[in-house]
């Protein structure tokens, strides 16, 4: 499994690298997010290119993401309970802000390698903010790189492995009949493509209601996808899924053959 990855560690660092743009951007006024400088040891500034991308990227996900919190639609006796699942969350601090908005949904699920989770697992643990957005009661390990209250779950897993993904959704508490918003930022193109289609085939046939929000990059052979593609493999950080979905139609042909009924590309 190892080989099917690009380099492990690389992969977990464009984390950093995402957690210290976001604070870049807020430190500019981009965007508001009172929680992700606790997740940055290294402040950085950023060009305006870079904060530009991370804003569009910031906007986009926010306004579908409130599209289907805002959205009132009762299912049969559950009201309007919904969930989100991130799969690859890194630092992602949307949960904390979702609390402070009065708009989580009733349950976060958050994935990661364990290697993240257990830092987010100690950094959630040592700011009382953290603590009491996901509430006092919560059990926090970060040996076990997890944190399980009511509302927000941080659970250690690779994604890969499908049948581990099946044991989140009984550990996770997570209803497969309510309607589920499904991230994927900037993390099934660090995967082998038979893994990446795993992964979207596993979404389309566990959740009956449920949208798939995935940001990631395309067009690797123009101009600035070569220098991205060199950049990142400098690093040692291979995007091993670009070349079989390079444009939005090929990825959305792979979310329409894995069982997604319906699949709609932007580029920003
Ligand atoms: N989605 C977050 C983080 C993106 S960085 C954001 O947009 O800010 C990519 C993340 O995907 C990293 O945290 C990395 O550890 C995670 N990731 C990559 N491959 C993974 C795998 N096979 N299993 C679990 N997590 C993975």
């Amino acid at each position: 499994m190892a080989d099917s990855q690009s380099n492990r560690a690389a992969v977990q660092a464009t984390n950093d690298d995402a957690s210290a743009s976001k604070l870049s951007c807020v430190k500019k006024g981009y965007m508001q997010d009172d929680y992700i400088q606790l997740f940055v040891r290294k402040p950085v500034r950023r060009s305006p290119i870079i904060n530009r991308g991370y804003f569009a990227r910031w906007a986009a996900l926010r306004k579908l993401l409130y599209q289907f919190l805002d959205c009132e639609r009762h299912t049969e006796g559950k009201g309007t309970k919904k969930q989100i699942l991130s799969l690859g969350a890194g630092f992602d601090t949307m949960y904390f802000q979702l609390q402070d908005e009065g708009k989580a949904p009733d349950l976060y699920v958050e994935l990661d390698f364990k290697e993240v989770t257990s830092k987010k697992a100690a950094i959630i643990e040592a700011y009382g903010q953290l603590r009491e957005r996901i509430g006092t009661t919560a059990y926090i390990s970060q040996e076990k790189g997890e944190v399980i209250s009511e509302h927000y779950k941080l659970l250690p897993v690779d994604l890969r492995d499908i049948p581990k993904l099946d044991d989140i959704i009984s550990l996770a508490n997570i209803d497969p009949s309510l309607p589920t918003f499904i991230i994927a930022e900037c993390v099934l193109i660090y995967l082998d493509p038979d893994s990446s289609r795993a992964i979207v085939g596993w979404t389309s046939k566990t959740f009956s209601t449920a949208v798939f929000f995935l940001y990631e990059q395309i067009h690797p052979d123009d101009a600035f996808g070569l220098q991205m593609i060199r950049n990142l493999e400098s690093r040692g950080c291979a995007l091993l899924g670009i070349h079989a979905t390079p444009t939005l139609s090929a990825k959305e042909n792979l979310f329409i053959d894995q069982g997604w009924q319906t699949m709609k590309g932007f580029m920003l």
